[in-house]
């Protein structure tokens, strides 16, 4: 990955247009925009982007950007959305101050206008059917035909929109449009539909309404009544331009200027919302909170440190062509925060019993353990250090190939901040598993060096048996199994790519004390591991879970893959 993201931040074409504007004083020379979710669903990283263009953009150019919700679809929306999207914009680092306004807001409002429009005569009550509506809409290729209600006068409009209001019709009755040309070569402008009958309550007008308007027609006009000046969006609007802009010059009111940017893909993960909400309605994961989904309350779960996410945005930067980025650019984000800031610590995932036969039985010493190396300033802890101990089971092997350096009979290792010990003897069940390793250490060795300066190649993390704190692990893979699960098309169902093995878990593994005090939300590095964060979920058995972030590269592994090893 290159830097020429994050150099060339400050000149995108969005805010090229923004610097032109503010040149030519377009908008008197302010800046302000919106965000403007529907609550219908949690935010994911794609969602992030537009976060920090719309906040970042206001806030680079001394603009506001209000926080808005386009809640115009009543029955897929609800309270726990809006409550969700907030705490995740604050979560990012982007703050709305007072302004946080919704689409439900100006309905009257927008009432009102369909009014003005209907006296103009550029907008009529149709009364076809759905389906007739959408058959003489034509084809991109052959132009739409005339509905039959299209001439109706004004005075017959303005009585027929009071009575869809007043709830004198069902659902499928009437619609309201407005008279563009029916043989526009954009299909958005084939007198698009302005109003639906819609008997459903709203999560905050209730039933004072039901008559509810479209996308299209809210969005400019909420647009217009904040005063904002950058309407950011994704491409597939950029056909609805016309029509943003056609509404807004007929209604000759405040006109904000749409512009669209390329929505962010990421692979191995959907972005859809519906897809999303089909993952937590059939139990694929735990809610939109799992931590393996990619919304923001599962990147928050999963230990992602805002700041990580923030720069992933920055050096993806902006553009009219849709692309790709891998996880990996997220990860590697990720990683680069917590190498600073996360504390160290060993847990053992897969333990096996290690005892020292020369070690005093009953004798305990500690060991200070430098809490980061990359950061003196993060001091040191106690660990204690026993006769008994545990380590991971894959650090042994009793017939080891050449380059495996860590324990083996007859073989020297270094335990991370104590001793060195040789493996004497393995004692096994019946069926042959490794039940106990007997070892041997040098009493010389304390700390990490030897008195005749001989070296080791392994070095191995451990936990004292007698001071473990059981904990449970859960190490997070991608949820699909293909890197583009977005593109999985109609003859296949892309549920048939969800990875089965997205998340394995140890449900009892032994942690050095230091970790019994770490509070839900804190990230640590456990040493070889990866990068974990404290879940504010328990376990099915009470123990703490740890939600595993990031790996750390794993050299072993890779060299295996490349069959060096
Ligand atoms: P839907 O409209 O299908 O419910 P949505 O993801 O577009 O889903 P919205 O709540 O409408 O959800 O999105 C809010 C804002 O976030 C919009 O301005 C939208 O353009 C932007 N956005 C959505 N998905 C992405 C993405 N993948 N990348 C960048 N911006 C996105
Ligand atoms: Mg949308």
């Amino acid at each position: 990955m290159d830097d020429s993201g994050k150099k060339d931040a400050g000149r995108d074409f969005i805010r090229r247009t923004v610097e032109e504007h503010n040149r030519t004083g377009k908008f008197g020379s302010k800046v302000h925009t919106r965000f403007p979710p529907e609550p219908n669903g949690y935010l994911h990283i794609g969602h992030a982007k537009a976060i920090s263009l719309d906040f970042g953009i206001a806030h680079e150019y001394g603009g506001l950007c209000n926080l808005r919700f386009d809640d115009t679809n009543p029955e897929r929306e609800n309270p726990e959305y809006v409550e969700s999207i907030k705490e995740d914009v604050r979560w990012l680092g982007y703050d709305w101050g007072e302004r946080e306004y919704y689409a439900s807001d100006y309905f009257e409002q927008l009432y009102e206008f369909a009014l003005d429009l209907i006296r103009k005569g550029v907008a009529y009550v149709d009364s076809m059917t759905p389906d007739q509506i959408r058959e003489y809409r034509g084809t991109p290729t052959e132009p739409g035909t005339n509905s039959p209600y299209r001439d109706r006068s004004v005075g017959e409009n303005l009585d027929l929109f009071e009575r869809m209001r007043a709830g004198e019709f069902e659902e499928g009755e009437h619609v309201l449009r407005a008279k563009i040309d029916m043989a526009h070569p954009n299909i958005n402008m084939r007198d698009p539909t302005m109003y639906r009958i819609r008997k459903v309550s709203h999560h905050r007008t209730g039933d004072r309404w039901c008559i509810y308007p479209t996308y299209d027609w809210a969005h400019g006009q909420s647009d217009s009544i904040e005063g904002i000046t950058h309407s950011l969006c994704t491409i597939e609007f950029e056909n609805h331009r016309p029509l943003y802009d056609w509404f807004l010059d007929q209604l000759e009111v405040h006109h904000p200027q749409q512009i669209e940017f390329a929505p962010l893909n990421i692979t191995y993960t959907v972005l859809s919302k519906r897809k999303l909400a089909e993952l937590v309605r059939e139990g694929y994961v735990d809610g939109w909170g799992d931590p393996r989904m990619p919304t923001i309350a599962g990147m928050r779960r999963r230990g992602y440190p805002p700041e990580a996410i923030r720069d992933f945005l920055e050096r993806v930067g902006v553009s009219k062509t849709e692309s790709v980025l891998d996880i990996e650019m997220l990860e590697f984000c990720v990683r680069e925060v917590l190498n600073r800031s996360a504390e160290r610590r060993m847990v053992v995932l897969d333990p096996v019993k290690l005892v020292i036969e020369n070690y005093p039985e009953g004798q305990e010493e500690t060991f200070e353990a430098e809490n980061n190396p990359e950061d003196e300033s993060a001091g040191t802890r106690s660990m204690p250090f026993t006769r008994e101990l545990y380590i991971e089971r894959g650090d042994f092997m009793e017939d080891p190939p050449k380059k495996f350096f860590r324990l083996a009979p007859g073989r020297e290792v270094r335990l991370k901040h104590a001793y060195y010990v040789t493996c004497t003897d393995v004692i096994k069940e019946s069926d042959g598993t490794v039940r106990e390793l007997r070892c041997r250490y040098d009493p010389e060795s304390r700390g990490g060096g030897t008195a005749d300066g001989r070296k080791v190649k392994g070095t191995l993390h451990w936990v004292s048996a007698h001071h473990a704190v059981p904990i449970e692990v859960r190490t997070l893979g991608h949820l699909f199994t293909v890197d583009r699960p977005d593109r999985i098309g109609e003859e296949e169902d892309w549920r048939d790519y969800i990875n089965p093995e997205s998340r394995q878990t140890n449900r009892r593994a032994p942690a050095e004390p230091a970790v019994g005090h770490l509070r839900p939300g804190e990230r640590v590095q456990f040493l070889r591991h990866g990068y974990f964060c404290a879940s504010d979920e328990a376990s099915d058995s009470g123990l703490p879970v740890f939600n595993r972030t990031v790996s750390l590269k794993d050299t072993w592994a890779k060299m295996r893959q490349k069959g060096k090893a």
